[in-house]
């Protein structure tokens, strides 16, 4: 629990006043810039998120899936503070290094899968994705294939903003912010498991990964991304058997298979990365969010030393021309490496898998005791439910409706945050809380979910 200062109203109004004047909101609803915000948060702790009236939340997304070892850990701040006065800032351009990141990258090489041991860091999981696809195209052009340029991914899978990662982003809503996206990019269904492992008969075979392979010709073809667990796509598990499908296809035309971990790195799934759920080992992984658990900003691609090897033998005496100002920033680092020791010492990951049939049940529970609630899923603290104007039919609510942003409101109003996902009409509520949460605190949130179900019921 919080127990904190409290702002007065007026000066509450006055924020709100400069914040509609001054600031543009990221991924927001463009007219309520219009109105200024509707919450300004204060204060966290644990689970729990205070704004300025002292009106105290429970987190039920870890803000954007990723305040994974919770709030106000004094840790993070004084590893922080302790970098920052011993050496604030430092560069690893050229040959340069520092401590942080040395220490970072064995930490971070003990912990994923296979021979994914060589790290290049970002400032967060767009970068980190971008830097991804570009050094799949990077690697093979050094190996004298210079049109393996296209890259796959998912129909409704999110990879970040930038302009490329704009591009592998499968969310039309995000692509349709312009009316110029990079070429080369490609959108599969996702998790079609037949059709990877070969099954041309399916009618789906042309939208498949292996279809587009197929269509393009692999020659043309330098990587796969896809998120380990769909997440602001609506939380999708893969079905058992699918990475592996990927992985095969992969190795069959010499293509590189990138998983997404931004979301399910550091333990959201239970496991420390996703893809240990399906014992697969990709080309390359990219993390963010919970590196850090949103206390500072950093992203990172996690890569097989194979391809290390073989671009230092291929580059002769050219130069890698890519890297961000902040790739491993000193304190970034440092609190990586604190917030991994958390994670560890804690337990989060332990907790994590043995809290998933809590969340299990509970969703489970909201889609057999409300009309409107059908297709719930998860994996670890990830789930999701869907809201549904008619189950049997499998009819979606209207936009009209607003089903998903108004469930939300009403959590909101129970003191729960929770966070409405509403991409091609759909209307999906997920649930990714902080790591440490417990049992009853869980619980919680689905009473107040259940609750706020209700009461979107009732306005039908
Ligand atoms: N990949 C996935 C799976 C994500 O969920 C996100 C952010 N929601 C990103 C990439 C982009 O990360 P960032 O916002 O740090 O650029």
């Amino acid at each position: 629990m919080i127990n904190n200062t409290v702002l007065e109203s007026v000066d509450i109004e006055r924020l709100k006043e400069i914040d509609r004047k001054h600031f543009f909101h990221p991924t927001s609803l463009v007219k309520q810039h219009k109105e200024g915000p509707s919450m300004i948060f204060t204060e966290g702790n644990g689970i729990y998120v205070k704004d300025a009236y002292g009106k105290e939340y429970i987190d039920g997304v870890s803000t954007l899936w990723n305040v994974n070892v919770g709030y106000g850990r004094e840790e993070l701040a004084e590893a922080a503070k302790q970098q920052m006065t011993k050496l604030a800032y430092g560069s690893s351009f050229y040959n340069f290094s520092h401590e942080p990141v040395i220490h970072l990258s064995e930490k971070l090489a003990s912990l994923t899968p296979g021979d994914l041991n060589v790290f290049f860091y970002t400032s967060g999981g767009s970068e980190a994705n971008d830097s991804a696809i570009k050094l799949a195209r990077h690697y093979y052009k050094l190996k004298g294939k210079p049109e393996k340029t296209k890259v796959i991914s998912f129909q409704g899978g999110y990879h970040g903003i930038t302009i490329g990662t704009t591009g592998a982003t499968g969310i039309q809503e995000y692509k349709d912010m312009t009316t110029s996206n990079p070429p080369n990019f490609f959108h599969a269904k996702p998790h079609l498991l037949n059709c990877e492992k070969g099954d041309k008969t399916d009618p789906d075979y042309s939208e498949s990964i292996r279809g587009i392979i197929e269509r393009e010709g692999a020659d043309t073809v330098a990587a796969v991304i896809l998120e380990t667990v769909v997440g602001v796509g609506g939380v999708l598990v893969p079905p058992e058997g699918y990475l592996k499908a990927v992985r095969e296809l992969c190795d069959k035309h010499d293509i590189l298979m990138i998983t997404d971990e931004v979301i399910c790195g550091f333990g959201r799934t239970g496991t420390m990365f996703g893809v240990e759920n399906w014992d697969v080992v990709p080309d390359m992984m990219s993390l963010a969010k919970g590196i850090t658990s949103g206390y500072i900003q950093l992203g990172a691609v996690a890569f097989k030393e194979s391809i290390r090897d073989e671009i230092i033998d291929l580059s002769g005496d050219n130069f890698f021309f890519h890297g961000f100002t902040y790739s491993g920033h000193p304190t970034a680092c440092a609190v990586a490496l604190k917030n991994i020791e958390i994670i560890e010492n804690e337990e989060l990951v332990g907790n994590t898998k043995r809290l998933e049939s809590v969340m299990m049940k509970g969703l489970k529970y909201l889609e057999e005791n409300h009309k409107v609630t059908a297709r719930s899923r998860g994996i670890g603290l990830m789930g999701g439910i869907e809201l549904l104007a008619d189950r049997d039919l499998g009819k979606e609510f209207d936009s009209s409706a607003n089903a998903a942003v108004t469930v939300v409101d009403e959590c909101i109003k129970r003191n729960v945050i929770l966070r409405a996902l509403t991409f091609g009409g759909k209307n999906i509520v997920p649930l990714a809380p902080p790591l440490i949460i417990n049992e009853q605190q869980l619980e919680t949130i689905f009473e107040v979910l259940s609750e706020s179900i209700t009461a979107f019921e009732k306005t039908l």
